[in-house]
């Protein structure tokens, strides 16, 4: 191996992976973590014996290397479950991805109908201006349902406003998803879109556990 170590600050999934490519390449490294367990925001805390994730983390990749690389620190620990998101609103369970019949029948028939509006209103006149996530939702979904939906959920999983974040961070993660893509997804089952994907990977111990066999592999390494 090579003897000068390369410095990466920070263990989570993007400083383990640095690292754990470095070392299959025969070079050191020292990961520096600044928290008491590796993972960053994808890590799983424990407490009394129970395991919870900072946030329901899917392992889905389009890329074959990703895909190879977490089955090859996995294993067979790495099982496919099924999705089911749902968003807890006005003492309410929406499915998510939305499905119309039961976001109607839990909207109420005036919402529904303001929602409906708003949308083709934002069909036929969108904002011309498409800088941050609350312009970009808004002209694909309306104004009415951003804000029931995509607003508050998104601020509090980020913590962030919605007009500080970027359009193309909306864009990569929502790709190619429109009300009407969701209404025909429900309808026929069709499925092509990266939000709407019904199964994926897991580690049996949630998604820290992933951070966490990365580390032992790299501790084993030396
Ligand atoms: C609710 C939620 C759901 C998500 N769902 C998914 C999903 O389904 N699929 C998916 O692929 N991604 C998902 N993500 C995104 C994913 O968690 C991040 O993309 C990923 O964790 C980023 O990894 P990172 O290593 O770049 O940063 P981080 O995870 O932020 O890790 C950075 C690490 O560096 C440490 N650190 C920072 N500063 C210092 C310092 N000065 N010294 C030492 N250590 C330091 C931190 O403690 C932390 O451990 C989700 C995120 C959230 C919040």
């Amino acid at each position: 191996m090579n003897t000068t170590p390369t410095v990466i600050i920070g263990g989570g999934p993007a400083g383990l992976t640095a690292a754990y490519e470095l070392s299959k390449h025969g070079k050191k490294s020292v990961v520096f973590e600044k928290a008491d367990r590796v993972g960053g925001i994808s890590r799983t805390e424990t407490y009394k014996g129970y395991r919870f994730d900072i946030g329901g983390h899917r392992f889905f990749t389009k890329v074959g290397e990703v895909e190879q690389l977490w089955q090859e620190v996995m294993g067979d620990e790495f099982i496919k479950v099924p999705r089911m998101s749902r968003i807890y609103y006005n003492n309410k369970f929406f499915s998510y991805p939305l499905e119309p019949y039961n976001a109607l029948s839990n909207l109420g028939l005036i919402n529904s109908v303001l929602i409906m509006w708003s949308y083709f209103k934002a069909r036929v006149r969108p904002n011309p201006t498409e800088e941050n996530f609350e312009q970009w939702v808004s002209n694909r979904f309306g104004k009415r349902l951003y804000e029931t939906f995509f607003k508050t959920y998104t601020e509090k999983v980020w913590g962030i406003p919605c007009t500080e974040i970027r359009a193309d961070w909306a864009a990569q993660r929502i790709k190619g998803l429109s009300l009407k893509k969701a209404i025909t997804n429900a309808l026929f089952g069709s499925n092509d879109t990266k939000t709407l994907i019904k199964e994926f990977n897991y580690p049996v111990y949630g998604p820290g556990q992933m951070w966490e066999r990365f580390q032992q592999k790299l501790n084993a390494k030396g």
